[in-house]
């Protein structure tokens, strides 16, 4: 089943570490097909240089349940399946340990909006979790990082489809999109801005973000009802 699907997780997950965002196995993809009600994701700990789409394991979005598949879906599926069930508009996520990215949420700090940039995919700030609590991190810790992501976009109000990315703080991040491919396009872009970051207040640490009128052009003509960006 879901022949398709299989084959660009598997390819999305090759992608990540063809960009340099994923080293040894540390990372995952997957994709859902909302209809059927599966998600899609890659195996845990098979070397890239082996994975095939028939490795992709097929999990019920509803039970978390293997429902097509060999091998054993990855660690992190469970955070995988809370995003997609709290996050309706999604079909993809993206879980690596890309090393500016990883550097903020170790340093349990969001992403402010310096430029435009992060303006053209990200309605302001790349936001950062509160740290686990030893209770969350010793049952179900997997489910816990994914309810520690809804509950900061609940906080803030942050709407998943303008914030696509979050940073689990003293752990990495995650990203999503429209589909899987959108989700690795957000990765390799938050990384970018994450450098940026570090880059902007090597520079000037006392730098403030960006105005808010120049946020709001460059979000909004690229992803606002009257988005003038590209071909028509
Ligand atoms: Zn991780």
């Amino acid at each position: 089943m879901l022949e398709k699907l299989k084959a660009e997780v598997c390819k999305a997950n090759l992608d990540l570490v063809a960009e340099g965002l994923v080293i040894q196995t540390w990372g995952n993809a997957s994709a859902v097909d909302r209809e059927r009600g599966v998600m899609v994701i890659k195996p845990s700990g098979v070397p890239y240089s082996e994975m095939k789409p028939q490795h992709m394991v097929c999990v019920s979005l509803a039970t978390g349940e293997v429902v097509e598949g060999k091998l054993k879906p990855s660690s992190d599926t469970d955070t995988h399946l809370i995003l997609y069930r709290a996050f309706k508009g999604i079909g993809g996520v993206v879980h690596t340990h890309s090393l500016f990215a990883t550097s903020w949420a170790q340093a349990c700090q969001p992403l402010l909006a310096y430029g435009t940039t992060q303006a053209d995919y990200w309605y302001g700030d790349v936001p950062c979790t509160r740290k686990l609590t030893a209770a969350e991190i010793k049952n179900d810790y997997e489910a816990n990082t994914g309810d520690v992501i809804v509950e900061t976009f609940k906080k803030l109000k942050f709407d998943p489809r303008q914030h696509p990315a979050v940073l689990v703080a003293s752990h990495g991040p995650f990203t999503w999109g429209k589909d899987v491919n959108d989700a690795v396009h957000n990765a390799s872009v938050l990384e970018f801005i994450a450098r940026l970051n570090s880059e902007t207040l090597r520079i000037n640490p006392k730098i403030k973000p960006m105005q808010g009128v120049l946020l709001d052009k460059h979000f909004m003509r690229k992803h606002g009802p009257k988005a003038t960006y590209g071909q028509r």
